[in-house]
């Protein structure tokens, strides 16, 4: 493998339905970055069915150039077409960076794809940086427990690729008109000739949890010691119309449900307010909030580490100030206009009272 061969950096622009998923609109801001420092073209990678129209979207949110298979056979995401269709064009155009959101369908591409044109694969990076003299990309992650971050190097096969989650990259600002080459390939396969065929899809109507896209998060850490404790914290999320996080510590003693974990083995959330209720702040629990735009913290340890990540720290014990930060907001959301967290989000979030 001639490694001069490969240039370019390439992410991968995942849609759903015809609906692009934002995490290859944020991922397009770090591969801005990496491709300006290389002095190289942003591609990004769309494949689906009738999807063409959504270049203009990819163009605006910082791509140069949009490689686009629009297929029927790509509708779905399969492994076995969508990692053909995406081998074939790195093999063809030979990208020395392929940036990955860390969904469910970007972790099983990646990983497919790296085994089809034999590369390595960094997963859930949180760190991204490139060496523009050796043209090696530095891809850093929590590693040995989320004791280290470990910079993982891919020295000898291209591309370099990685997985990012959702939420921890910002997209950059929308750049209306904005325009750029667009790509357009084929695949070469029909129907009749694939293993795997969708024969039903059934959505799950379970009401999830959606952390990721909240705009304001109260969560519940070990010093709130059971479910009582616990109650005491939601009373407050709901007052504020807030998501319900949480640590691991809370999640394992069963308190709640492992979809309000926040963390490198639960949800990486960006809301505009994070609400930190007795956790200690391991950098397990940091990585998965320390992006929040305002965090609160309440802990009865002056020397808790999650107040080296607060904007605002309240050293006190949980079961006296949560329920008086409770009966205050519930008194100033009777109020509207005398609420600052009611006015932070017009989408309504915390439009009580
Ligand atoms: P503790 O660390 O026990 O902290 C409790 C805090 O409450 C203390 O700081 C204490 O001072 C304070 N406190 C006690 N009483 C009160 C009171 N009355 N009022 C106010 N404060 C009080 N953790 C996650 O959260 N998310 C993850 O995704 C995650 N992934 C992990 C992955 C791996 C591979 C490993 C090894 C660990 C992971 N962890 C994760 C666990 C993590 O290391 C910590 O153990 C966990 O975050 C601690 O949870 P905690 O802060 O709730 O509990």
């Amino acid at each position: 493998m001639n490694l001069d061969d490969y240039r370019g950096v390439w992410v991968f622009i995942e849609q759903k339905e015809g609906v692009l998923l934002e995490v290859g609109l944020e991922l397009l801001a770090a591969g801005r970055d990496l491709a300006d420092k290389l002095e190289v073209e942003l591609c990004g990678v769309l494949l689906g069915d009738q999807v063409k129209s959504l270049t203009k979207t990819i163009f605006e949110a910082g791509a140069d150039k949009v490689y686009v298979i629009d297929d029927p056979v790509l509708q779905l995401y399969r492994t076995e077409t969508y990692m053909m269709a995406v081998g074939d064009l790195v093999r063809k155009y030979k990208p020395e960076i392929f940036l990955y959101g860390a969904t469910s369908n970007g972790k099983d591409l990646a990983s497919a794809v790296a085994t089809e044109v034999l590369c390595g694969l960094t997963a859930d990076t949180t760190l991204m940086d490139v060496n523009v003299d050796k043209r090696l990309f530095e891809a850093s992650r929590p590693a040995f427990g989320g004791n280290i971050m470990a910079t993982i190097l891919c020295k000898k096969h291209r591309p370099q690729m990685a997985t990012i989650r959702p939420k921890v990259i910002k997209r950059l600002p929308v750049e209306p008109g904005r325009s750029g080459e667009v790509v357009e390939e084929f695949i070469d396969v029909r129907e009749e000739d694939l293993k795997t065929k969708v024969v039903r899809i059934v959505k799950d109507t379970k009401k999830s949890v959606n952390l990721e896209e909240a705009s304001v998060i109260v969560s519940a850490g070990k010093g709130i010691k059971d479910e009582k404790g616990f109650a005491m914290v939601k009373e407050l999320a709901e007052t504020l119309n807030a998501s319900l996080g949480a640590s691991r510590d809370v999640v394992e003693a069963g308190i709640c449900s492992h979809d309000h974990q926040v963390g490198q083995t639960g949800i990486t959330v960006t809301p505009k307010v994070y609400i930190a209720i007795g956790i200690s702040g391991a950098i397990q629990h940091l990585v998965g909030m320390q992006n929040s735009d305002l965090i609160i913290a309440i802990n009865t340890d002056p020397d808790a580490p999650i107040f080296q990540a607060a904007h605002y720290g309240i050293i006190a014990d949980a079961f006296e100030v949560t329920p008086l930060l409770t009966s205050a907001f519930q008194e100033a959301l009777k109020e509207p206009s005398k609420s600052s967290l009611a006015k932070q989000d017009e989408e309504g979030v915390t439009s009580h009272g």
